[in-house]
């Protein structure tokens, strides 16, 4: 009783949410977040996360996996480290999962990022078998961050069910994970467990549907986490800057990528925080 069942995330909401670096402010207290993504097969899944994360606020960007090359000759900025996540430095959340394959080290990976006491994102590949005791048994909180098919596998049900059902299947996979599930589609919606509203994204756009749009996603939620939101904040601020930038981009009228929906987000940042 007096908790709605759905709520809508308002542009001044967002606004008030977004980090503002202060005055003493430096890299570190901004945030760092490591990306582990990407593999020899999909070396642009770790581009994108990157480009995510380097657009979400976060004082610096770690990467760790086999798209080092690429990610560096797009984003020199980015600190890459060598495998495994482990041997990197000190971060404050990690995205795990955007195109990492199912190559030799790829469960180990998501594995030993689970293990750590900081906010970690589970997307993509990196929620293949995820273990809802391994995630319930963390220290620290968890977002997960599936389409259709990935929370249809997640749950064992047919996609079909997911699709029919979105709210339900929001709800009992935060309930079955204990973490926040932030469920991709034609509406996005986030879900931060028993007893709160699920987050509806007002921002989509079925130009969203396009190869890449989700690792982006990814970074930039991983991006907000690093920099101190709590998972419900980081997954919904992101999932409306995401919408917005890809509004953007198109003008609501032609196709985009997922690098210009990257490339839109510092506009549509803007859009959220002038004044
Ligand atoms: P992924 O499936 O990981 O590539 O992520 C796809 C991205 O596109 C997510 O942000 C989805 O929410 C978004 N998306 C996919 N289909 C639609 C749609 N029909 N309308 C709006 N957004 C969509
Ligand atoms: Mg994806």
């Amino acid at each position: 009783p007096g908790v709605p069942d759905l709520e809508a995330l308002q542009h001044e909401d967002v606004a008030r949410l977004l980090p503002v670096p202060g005055a003493e402010s430096d890299k570190y207290r901004r945030g760092v977040v490591g990306v582990v993504a990407g593999s020899e097969r999909y070396p642009g899944a770790a581009v994108l996360a990157v480009t995510g994360a380097l657009r979400g606020g976060a004082g610096a960007v770690r990467y760790v996996g086999a798209g080092g090359d690429a990610v560096l000759a797009a984003h020199p900025e980015t600190l890459v480290h060598p495998w495994p996540p482990r041997k990197a430095g000190r971060v404050q959340a990690w995205v795990v999962g955007p195109g990492l394959g199912e190559e030799a080290g790829a469960r180990e990976a998501v594995a030993e990022v689970l293990a750590s006491d900081v906010p970690v994102l589970v997307d993509a590949d990196g929620l293949r078998g995820l273990d809802p005791a391994v995630v319930r048994g963390r220290g620290a909180p968890t977002l997960l961050t599936p389409h259709a098919g990935e929370a249809a596998a997640l749950l064992s049900v047919p996609r079909e069910e997911v699709e029919a059902g979105r709210l339900a299947a929001v709800r009992e996979l935060a309930d079955r994970f204990g973490a926040t599930v932030l469920l991709k589609g034609s509406t996005t919606l986030v879900h931060g467990g028993a007893g709160r509203p699920v987050r509806v994204n007002p921002t989509g756009t079925s130009w969203l549907a396009t190869a890449g749009s989700g690792d982006v996603l990814s970074g930039l939620a991983g991006s907000l986490l690093a920099a101190g939101l709590p998972p419900v904040d980081a997954a919904s601020c992101a999932a409306y800057l995401h919408g917005l930038a890809a509004r953007r981009a198109s003008s609501g009228t032609a196709p985009v990528t997922a690098t210009e929906v990257a490339g839109a987000l510092r506009g549509a940042w803007q859009d959220v925080t002038a004044p």
